[in-house]
């Protein structure tokens, strides 16, 4: 089926990903994670805003007892200070001894979980891994391994499917990406 382009503020976006393809991923995603984690009971932390549509899709092909809950990242106060981490907003969950998966929708200079990562591991979970809905591995600047993603993608800006530009297109049910 042949699907027009969109256009968002200032751009054009034409179809990448489909609704079904991003489904099959997240299916066979949850079935990696259901077998990994029997008998654990996970704590599924989803970042938001943009892994909602993910994290609510993946929970329901999630086969074995979980938890999850939502976190936000602060934005930079400083956009000029280099290095700054941005904090978690949210986290009522004790996770001292808890096997942790962070939910995120999209992994590119891998940034955001190299800020993440060492204030999870102080308040010291049984375990932490990453499920990403989207990788882009050929962006990623950190030596961090990221166990879980439903999909590789190309060093393209997408939206669609809860991510956004500025604000909009979370709504889409496929994946698009830039023209
Ligand atoms: P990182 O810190 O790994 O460079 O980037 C993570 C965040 O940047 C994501 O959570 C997302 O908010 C944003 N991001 C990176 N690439 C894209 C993209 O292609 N599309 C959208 N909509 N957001 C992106």
């Amino acid at each position: 089926m042949h699907q027009p382009p969109v256009t968002i503020l200032d751009k054009q976006f034409s179809i990448y990903l489909p609704e079904r393809k991003i489904l099959q991923s997240v299916e066979i995603l949850a079935a990696r994670l259901s077998h990994d984690y029997q008998g654990k009971q996970p704590l599924f932390l989803s970042v938001l805003n943009g892994s909602f549509m993910f994290a609510s899709d993946l929970m329901k092909e999630i086969s074995i007892d979980c938890e999850i809950s939502f976190i936000r990242l602060s934005s930079y106060a400083d956009m000029q200070s280099t290095g700054k981490v941005k904090e978690i907003i949210g986290l009522k969950e004790e996770i001292k001894g808890r096997h942790v998966v962070i939910l995120e929708d999209i992994v590119d200079t891998g940034h955001t979980i190299a800020g993440l990562l060492p204030q999870l591991h102080a308040k010291e979970p049984a375990s932490v891994e990453i499920a990403t809905l989207l990788l882009k591995p050929d962006s990623l600047q950190h030596r961090i391994e990221i166990k879980y993603a439903a999909l590789s993608i190309a060093n393209d800006f997408v939206v669609g499917y809860g991510l956004d530009y500025n604000g909009l297109g979370r709504n889409l049910r496929d994946i698009y990406k830039v023209l």
